[in-house]
């Protein structure tokens, strides 16, 4: 008897971008072949969960009807090229949306097998070729962000290659090229951990792909084949450094960096709520906690969007922080729109608090297979017993980012956010702090080890501290780094375990 195999299927769509109709395919589609649930991904993805084998040929082959694919959603290649979610109309958001797309095409294997497998597509005796990723396709996993200062929504440092366009106006300038981000680390691996890119250099507007291409083959070549702990860019970079990186880009891939270009610091906006798109229409952002689309007792979200899409052709972007901006809604139908979101019970963001606006979660148990603890199923409790704590030290309105997964690989990013949970053991976590709100600064490990219900009285004394000894505006990130990891672990609340 065979086993009842089951899968997780992920759609390829830069940038997190679906058209209405797309959005309904995938709706059905959660409830014919997966598990009722559509599920937002970190990189702007779609998820479906709990497809059975029967069920998995059709399914890749319907997500392909819409246009879209699963092709290299996965695997040892670039993956979903992320940009700025913000729907706003201008040329600066046009050129971005076009040039994930643009990266996203350029970068798919030639393979045909992917069509032959799942798409019934006649094999052909044609000799197939990967001009890029050659016979072996790269070392490990690839992942592109492309940001704008004014927008650093994505990460951007967080992958192996970042891009950050620089424009004059409406005029593009350059991209400056950040190299060697990736977050993913292996407990007790002190030789495996979290990385920041770093910025190399730039290139002019006509070379995005031709940069791409350059660091891609350098990751090809160089990259460590022999161990996939340490396969990523970032420990290329790191063992050979910048300058190296620069020149072997420059003598065996043909790139010439130039300076860097001059750029604000990255921030990042809030695209919750209601925003004029500056076209006469307007965006709502919708918080979707864990990116999980479903109806649930409380809260119909799924049957809701689908109400939306049908009615509004409101088509959606998925963003970096798990949520869905439904866009071009006119000044006229944006009540209805909200009325059918409150009728099924959804919270928007005015009824959140900042901290789960800006909470981030994993899936972790029971979906994915290297969870070592819970993390979107826990997220509500978590957020709760941190809530409770700021609201005492009259903390509730600030701006915190904080992120939780169920193992270290860190797709909730989270070394990069103000605070990282990171699953340990079942119902424990390491706590990471220290890190920023804008993805520029990596936080660093404070404990190991924290039981799920210690972490509310571990942060007390921290948030009490923040709150009574802070500099003007100084977020809490900042406050950690001020005081240091050793003064913070001394004042933390539980007995030491660790
Ligand atoms: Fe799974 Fe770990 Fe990634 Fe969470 S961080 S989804 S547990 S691999």
């Amino acid at each position: 008897e065979e086993k009842e195999y089951s899968f997780m299927v992920r759609v390829r769509m830069p940038g997190g971008r679906l058209t209405a109709a797309q959005y309904l395919a995938f709706d059905a589609l959660a409830n014919d072949r997966a598990n009722g649930t559509l599920r937002i991904t970190t990189r702007q993805g779609v998820q479906f969960h709990g497809v059975v084998k029967g069920d998995l040929k059709p399914a890749i082959a319907e997500i392909n009807d819409t246009l879209l694919t699963t092709m290299a959603a996965c695997g040892d290649v670039v993956r979903n090229v992320m940009t700025s979610p913000a729907p706003v109309r201008d040329a600066v958001h046009a050129r971005l949306d076009q040039d994930a797309r643009l990266l996203s095409a350029a970068l798919l294997p030639r393979s045909r097998a992917y069509h032959e497998i799942f798409l019934d597509e006649a094999p052909t005796d044609a000799p197939e070729s990967e001009p890029l990723y050659g016979a072996t396709y790269l070392p490990r996993k690839f992942k592109i962000g492309l940001a704008i200062p004014q927008d650093n929504t994505i990460d951007v440092l967080t992958n192996d290659l970042g891009f950050i366009a620089v424009f004059e106006g409406d005029t593009l300038i350059g991209y400056n090229l950040a190299v060697g981000g990736g977050l993913g680390m292996t407990h007790n691996r002190p030789d495996t951990y979290p990385r920041l890119a770093s910025v190399i250099g730039s290139v002019g507007p006509d070379d995005l792909i031709a940069a791409a291409e350059a660091v891609i083959a350098l990751q090809r070549d160089h990259g460590d084949r022999s161990d996939r702990k340490r396969a990523r860019l970032k420990y290329v970079v790191d063992a050979h450094g910048v300058d190296w990186v620069r020149a072997t880009l420059a003598d065996r891939y043909g790139l010439d960096l130039r300076e860097t270009l001059p750029t604000p610091p990255l921030a990042v906006p809030d695209l919750l709520g209601w925003h004029d798109q500056g076209d006469g229409r307007w965006w709502l952002g919708v918080p979707v906690p864990s990116g999980r689309i479903a109806d649930t007792d409380t809260a119909r979200l799924r049957t809701a969007l689908r109400e939306i899409m049908r009615d509004f052709a409101a088509d959606p972007v998925m963003t970096p922080q798990q949520d869905v901006l439904l866009t071009n809604i006119a000044a006229d139908e944006r009540a209805a729109v909200e009325g059918v979101l409150r009728a099924h019970g959804v919270r928007l963001d005015a009824d959140q608090t900042m901290l789960e606006r800006w909470t981030l979660a994993c899936p972790a148990l029971p979906t994915c297979g290297l969870a070592l603890t819970e993390a979107e199923r826990v997220r509500p409790e978590i957020v709760g017993a941190l809530d409770a704590v700021l609201a005492r030290h009259g903390l509730s309105g600030e701006r915190i980012s904080l992120r939780i997964t169920g193992c270290p690989n860190g797709c909730a990013r989270t070394y990069a956010g103000d605070i990282g949970l990171v699953g340990r053991m079942p119902g424990h976590y390491a706590i990471y702090v220290g890190g920023d709100f804008e993805g520029t600064v990596l936080s660093e490990k404070l404990l190991d080890r924290v039981k799920q219900e210690d972490l509310a009285a571990t942060f007390e004394p921290l948030f009490a501290a923040w709150a009574a000894e802070r500099t003007p505006g100084e977020a809490f990130g900042a406050f950690c780094r001020r005081v240091g990891l050793e003064t913070l672990r001394e004042r933390a609340g539980t007995p030491a375990t660790r």
